[in-house]
């Protein structure tokens, strides 16, 4: 039965060869585990707006003030993204016309700094973003990165040390967050810290937008002058950026003098016309609706379950003998430290994908093994805990990334049984935004 396959008779008829791979994916999606931090299932509801016929419109501008005719309902509807998302967060202003996360930091950066200026932010190695300052990003080609990050012992960010790292380098702006950073940050010190040297402060929480909103996680909207996000990841949303931000610049004298424009205006005005064009209205009213989504009752209870699954599994593989960056997890992902393996990030992570449990290598800090392979593996619950997983099935999957790694370098036959353990676990659930596509039967059969 594939009742949920009735979806896309259309693109079936016509585009066979794209429906294919489009099958292959659902099929992947439906029966293995999808651990990736930054990834999640999105609803239904949330795939018809982002395919919807607003793909159609061109609205370059912003609500009232359009470049092109006929807008009367996109401005209602990014009116009411707009709305949600500073309900949401209780910021003061919002944009939500970045493409992407990425997009939406270059924006940052164009609205608060010039080139050259010295930017505050974690070196992709040590968990921070390609754009907060990595030489191969715009950021670190037109800007000047001020490197910091965990301690290469403990793990933890030293606040000690970035305090003396600022009031050395007297950067223009510090960014905070990360992509693989198992713990809380303390916006309340940041803030500290950047006010003592009249830096702006940004906080990127691209990862944990979901955890923030529902009180998982310290709230960084008070202490900041500019909180970008995507809209994917924990939050649900489509694949997008937004902003939020002050209404006014705590040093525009300083810093802008010249300009007119308040920090909300600046902002608005360098995410159109500086770096895009025509606003995706689709995916606009995809997050509308996830925005509306993750202001329930319901979503509060995810954020913490994401929370909760993750420290279980952290539990269940130190438990085992495995070691995790950091010694555990107070978010929604773990990074597991290979140091002293004699197997790399990169192994392990084919292995476990082979036992159908999908993360990635990352490095960890004080990695001594380089980025190609890396001793780190970086796992995480958003999209376990969007299937509807919870602590006992945690248990399961850590004994079975247990294994898995125990059968190095010979894994093949463990993965081949683990993988038809967890599709079998997979297919207990009806995954969002793809329904009961597989059937066990089929996985019995082997096909699929
Ligand atoms: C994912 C991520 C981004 C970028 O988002 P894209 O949509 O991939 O461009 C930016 N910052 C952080 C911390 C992220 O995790």
């Amino acid at each position: 039965m594939r009742n949920d396959a009735e979806r896309y008779q259309r693109l079936k008829s016509e585009d066979p060869q794209l429906y294919r791979l489009l099958e292959g994916q659902i099929h992947a999606e439906s029966t293995t585990l999808k651990m990736i931090p930054s990834e999640n299932y999105v609803r239904f509801a949330v795939l018809e707006a982002t395919g919807s016929i607003l793909t159609n419109k061109y609205c370059e501008g912003y609500p009232g003030a359009r470049y092109y005719e006929g807008n009367e309902i996109m401005d209602e509807i990014e009116s009411l993204a707009i709305e949600r998302a500073k309900s949401l967060f209780g910021a003061e202003h919002a944009n939500v016309q970045p493409y992407s996360g990425s997009p939406a930091n270059q924006a940052v950066f164009r609205a608060l700094c010039r080139p050259g200026d010295k930017v505050m932010g974690m070196p992709v190695p040590q968990g921070g973003h390609l754009t907060h300052g990595w030489g191969v990003s715009f950021s670190g080609s037109d800007y000047t990165q001020i490197p910091y990050g965990p301690d290469p012992e403990t793990g933890i960010l030293d606040y000690d040390e970035i305090r003396e790292i600022a009031r050395r380098e007297r950067p223009r702006m510090i960014i905070v967050g990360g992509t693989s950073y198992p713990r809380v940050f303390d916006y309340h010190v940041f803030d500290e810290i950047a006010r003592e040297i009249d830096a702006y402060l940004v906080a990127d929480i691209a990862h944990i937008n979901g955890l923030i909103v529902a009180g998982a996680h310290p709230d960084p909207v008070p202490f900041c002058d500019v909180v970008s996000s995507t809209a994917h990841k924990m939050l649900r949303g489509p694949r997008a950026g937004f902003l939020l931000s002050k209404i006014e610049d705590r040093y525009h004298e300083k810093y802008h003098a010249k300009s007119r424009f308040n920090l909300a205006k600046r902002i608005d005005r360098a995410v159109f016309p500086a770096l895009q064009g025509g606003p995706h209205m689709n995916v606009i009213a995809a997050m509308a609706v996830a925005f509306r989504e993750a202001a329930t009752e319901e979503f509060r209870q995810y954020g913490h379950q994401v929370v909760k699954n993750c420290r279980r599994l952290a539990e269940g593989l130190l438990e085992r003998g495995h070691e995790l960056a950091s010694g555990g997890t107070d978010n929604h992902l773990l990074v597991m430290d290979l140091r002293k393996s004699q197997f790399t990030g990169k192994e392990v992570a084919k292995a476990l994908a082979d036992a159908g449990i999908i993360c990635n290598f990352n490095m960890v800090p004080g990695d001594h093994r380089k980025p190609a392979v890396t001793s780190g593996v970086r796992m995480g619950t958003p999209a376990l805990t969007t299937m509807g997983m919870k602590e006992a099935e945690m248990d399961r999957i850590a004994g079975w990334i247990d294994v898995v790694c125990r059968s190095l370098p010979d894994c093949e036959e463990t993965a081949q049984r683990v993988r038809n353990e967890v599709a079998e676990l997979c297919l207990q659930y009806e995954v969002p935004g793809i329904g009961r596509w597989v059937e066990q039967s089929e996985v019995v059969q082997g096909t699929f």
